[in-house]
């Protein structure tokens, strides 16, 4: 028995499927589960002793890579001068300074500590803004276990076969509609019925938990625009896409600017970190200014406010962008040519630091029923082929794949030499 192994059975004994986040589990692609002992840059080290190029990077956070000096610095001398009081402090106004400044939509920002949080405090705001009970999702993107917000969920709910999970009340997920991502006729044909009716529009504006799906030319701008007409609050989810994509998240990289955003992962720097902000207008109804009630007892903790802020500073550098969208974009190519001289049919898109493959003859995936279409069996033989040659890549295939700064040219052409070793057998 591997070491993984044995820790994988105690922890059984102790934690349901003896893992606290599904997916971890390795359910999507069968095996046992990694553990991990440490990581440092680029690399995940598992309790065996063997060494993984990440790109899973924390799912998401880890946009630095793994322990990186700038982090561990400001994390110490933050150690020394206590690791929380509940009180205000100078490093939350800092923070909430920063993603103003970085984020388009953003006038005021509240921190919570999961992306989970964030885009259930930001319905709440919605809801409580416009007197309204309906939401709008779209099939296939998961936005946290929130009630309203699991149904048909991708992510790890997908993953494990349970998009709309028992537990939640009948009368409140009937007010969430699901439409399909990237159907702009489906999103004016609804609005047109009960526009008036719809508390907010909640969108992953790069879907990230079917796979890696950006949105269409002229999808979020069809969604600014019904929004507008119909006085309904526009939700960018990018707990996932936010500082990833682009340094202002996937309202710079495409134009269209929310109402509100939920921000999650690279804003705490690998601590548990979420944030939800927006217009001014709307976001003073949130309490103590407004009514609509929200509150957290670790929120602005300064432990993940350091690690945030340390990140957010390092991806401001000119140019830190650019290099890792053509990292991906190398990385990207090089998977689709392994694929092209195997004879493999395959997919690969994404946008700035996100990724996705998909093994389907279509040219590009833009649909929720397009990725349920694709070989799932070949993407678990995929998997553990890669996993074997030292590759860690998200156990599911419906999850987007993250690059990290510390990944170098050398690391990306040994994850294209072995995806290809690993196509030609599958
Ligand atoms: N929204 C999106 C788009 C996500 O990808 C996730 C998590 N993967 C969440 C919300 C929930 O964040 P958390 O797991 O931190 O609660």
């Amino acid at each position: 028995m591997t070491n993984s192994e044995t820790l994988f059975e105690q922890a059984q004994k102790y934690i349901p499927g003896g893992v606290n986040s599904p997916v971890r589990a390795f359910r999507g692609v069968g095996g046992t589960p990694l553990f991990f002992k440490h990581a440092e840059g680029a690399y995940l080290y598992d309790e065996d002793g063997q060494r993984y190029i990440d790109y899973i990077g924390s799912w998401g956070p880890m946009i630095l890579g793994h322990s990186d000096q700038r982090i561990k610095d400001a994390l110490h001398a933050q150690v020394d001068l206590g690791v929380g009081y509940g009180a205000p402090t100078s490093l939350e106004t800092d923070m909430a300074r920063k993603v103003c400044e970085l984020v388009p939509s953003i006038e005021l920002v509240r921190m919570v500590n999961s992306g989970t949080e964030a885009t259930m405090s930001a319905i709440r705001l919605a809801r409580g803004y416009t007197g309204r009970d309906k939401i709008v999702k779209f099939e296939g993107c998961y936005h946290g276990h929130v009630d309203s917000l699991l149904v048909k969920a991708g992510s790890g709910a997908l993953t494990l076969g349970v998009p709309n999970s028992p537990g939640i009340p009948g009368s409140l997920a009937e007010l969430t509609l699901t439409l399909d991502f990237n159907d702009i006729d489906g999103v004016r044909e609804t609005f047109k019925e009960m526009g008036d009716q719809i508390a907010a529009i909640i969108v992953e504006p790069v879907a990230g938990n079917m796979n890696c799906i950006p949105a269409v030319p002229g999808f979020l701008e069809a969604l600014r625009e019904v929004c507008d007409e119909h006085g309904t609050v526009l939700i960018f989810d990018e707990v996932m896409s936010g500082f990833r994509v682009a340094l202002g998240g996937a309202q710079e990289l495409y134009g269209v600017t929310p109402d509100l955003t939920a921000l999650g992962k690279v804003i705490g720097g690998g601590l548990p970190v979420g944030a939800f902000g927006g217009k001014r207008e709307i976001m003073e109804h949130i309490a103590p200014l407004g009514p609509v009630y929200q509150a957290g007892t670790l929120s602005g903790n300064p432990l993940a406010m350091s690690a945030g802020l340390a990140t957010l500073n390092a991806i401001s550098e000119p140019g830190f962008h650019d290099r890792l969208t053509k990292k991906t974009v190398a990385l990207r190519d090089g998977l689709k040519a392994a694929a092209d001289a195997t004879g493999i049919p395959l997919a690969v898109q994404g946008a700035g630091a996100m990724f996705g493959f998909f093994f389907t003859e279509e040219p590009s995936i833009t649909r929720f029923d397009q990725v349920m279409d694709c070989d799932t069996e070949r993407f678990k033989k995929f998997f553990q082929g890669m996993l074997k040659e030292g590759v860690y890549l998200a156990p599911s295939a419906f999850e987007a794949g993250f690059t990290s700064a510390a990944l170098t040219d050398e690391d990306i052409a040994d994850t294209i030499k072995a995806a290809k070793k690993v196509m030609a057998t599958l």
